[in-house]
Parts: structure tokens; sequence; C-alpha cells
């Protein structure tokens, strides 16, 4: 059985200060919490009211695909100063992991172009591609050559995947030894209105069933990626986070992985869905960050 989430609006002033006393730092998802297509209302407010209050706050992203320029301009419009200073994203999580571990091989990258630049920033060289599949089996052979010199395979959203890149990641694989880490793992991306895409981690459930190997999970709702945002931020105790986020998988599944409290905000997914959910159930919920800025 689930406890019930609390609707922090239902809770009285001195519920809300212990609720508030329960914590000493937010992480908070950015889609679907900060910004939709533009900066959602009185976002900027309430982050600076919880900072008044004494927490520290951080950003924790699935979204690699952004340019540091883009994430900096959304920060902006929403009205929050340093975003990007305080964000984690996959892409960081992935170079952060391959550098722990002292990894001096090359990763074969079925990913977007930011992560491969982020890789490359830390001085882990990839090899990508290729961007068209040649159009007849036969000529398939030349993907299923392994290439010594890959020591990863690393999938995070990739628009322009094809069944040759899938091929090589799997060639690859095929030995023990190579890595297999992957980063966002969001199955469908929301807009909103009930509309939804099917978004890239299709590809890396495929190489992952194909190889019968499950990936490193370096994105939301993996717990090395909840520990990793949480040494960037320098925190050492999941208890004192409370993670906000607008998805019950990715957003309140890490903050169950990882020990946060968490916080959904109903921005994309109905109450009746919330409460449907079979297995994950967040602590708190509330409409959105305008919602609770009167609290505060
Ligand atoms: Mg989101």
């Amino acid at each position: 059985m689930h406890s019930m989430p609390v609707n922090l609006l239902d809770l009285s002033p001195e519920e809300f200060k212990k609720f508030l006393d329960s914590f000493d730092h937010v992480f908070s998802d950015c889609d679907g919490v900060i910004w939709a297509a533009n900066a959602l209302p009185r976002v900027g407010e309430f982050f600076d009211l919880i900072k008044k209050h004494g927490k520290t706050v951080h950003f924790v992203s699935n979204n690699s695909i952004r340019s540091q320029q883009n994430y900096e301009d959304k920060f902006k419009e929403a009205k929050i100063e340093n975003g990007f200073q305080f964000l984690t994203t996959p892409s960081f999580a992935i170079a952060g992991y391959l550098k722990g571990l002292n990894f001096k091989k090359k990763v074969y990258a079925m990913a977007c172009d930011e992560t491969v630049k982020v890789l490359n920033s830390h001085g882990i060289e990839t090899k990508t591609g290729p961007l068209l599949g040649v159009d007849v089996f036969d000529d398939y052979v030349q993907y299923l050559k392994d290439d010594p010199e890959i020591g990863a395979v690393v999938c995070d959203c990739d628009f322009n995947a094809n069944l040759a890149k899938v091929h090589k990641a799997v060639t690859y694989l095929k030995r023990p030894e190579v890595l297999f880490l992957c980063g966002a793992t969001d199955r469908h991306i929301h807009f909103g209105q009930g509309r939804s895409a099917l978004g890239c981690s299709i590809f890396t459930n495929i190489v992952s069933d194909e190889t019968n190997r499950s990936p490193i999970v370096l994105s939301k709702p993996g717990k090395l990626f909840g520990e990793f945002a949480m040494k960037k931020a320098g925190v050492t105790d999941p208890s004192k986070v409370l993670f906000i986020g607008d998805m019950i998988e990715q957003d309140v599944g890490l903050g169950k992985n990882t020990g946060f409290k968490t916080l959904l905000l109903l921005t994309n997914i109905p109450k009746e869905t919330m409460l449907a959910h079979k297995t994950t159930r967040p602590d708190f919920y509330a409409d959105s960050l305008a919602s609770l800025v009167p609290l505060l």
C-alpha cells in the first residue's frame, strides 16, 4: 500500500511550516516545472522565496539536448539567476562517471550533438554515426565489425538514430567489458493538453533488448544520477532534499530511488493519473509553483 500524497494547499499554516522545516535543499526539474514552451508564471518568485527560507536550490533535468546558451536564456526568462551553474543533466553525469573511472578508451555515442560536445569537452573521445545507413541488408556487414578502440556505448537522446547506429552499438556491446551507459529514459515527452510524443529512449531499449544488457542509468530515475546531483550540490543527506517534478516515473521515481522527499506538480499529469499509479506516488503535490507562492 502507498500512503496518500498530501496536497500542499490543504495544509494549515503550522503544517506548512513543518513541511518547510523538513528539508534544507530543493532539487527541481526544469521542463514542465519551470518552463513549458515559455517560462511558467511566478517561478522566479518561488525560488527566491525558497532561498529566503534558507534552502539551497539546484536543478536536475533529463534534457541534454539544450545548449548551455539555450539553458541560460530559459533560466533568464524564468527570472532565475545563474540557473545553469546549478544544473545537472545526463550528459554531465555520463562524463563525470567516465572520468571517475579514469576511462581512457573511446565512446561510441548514439546521442545528440550537445551530449557529444559535453563528452569531448571533458576530454572523452567519441565516435558517432553514420547519419544515414545503407539501403541493402548485404551492406550491413560493415556495421557488424567490432572496433577495439570503443570502451563504452552511450545512448542519449538521438533524433537521428537509425538501424545502422543500433547495429554498431549492439556490435560493440557484445564485448562484456564495454560499458553501456544511458541518458534520458523518457518513453514519452509531454506537450501539455494530453499531447505527447515518443522519446528517444525507445532506441536505448532496442539496444538493451538485443544485447540482453541493462544500461547504467545516468538520468532520472537512476539512483546514480540522483547521487551525482547530490555530489554536485554538496549534499550528503538525501532525506533533506525536496525533489520537485512533473513526471511520476522520472521525477518521483528518482526521489524514491535516491531517498528524496518528492513534490509532484500537476502541470502535465491529472490528479487521477497520479493516484492511479500502481507503484510510485509522491509525498506531496500541488498544481504549480505559482500556486505555492502565496504560502511562502
Ligand atoms: Mg519535467
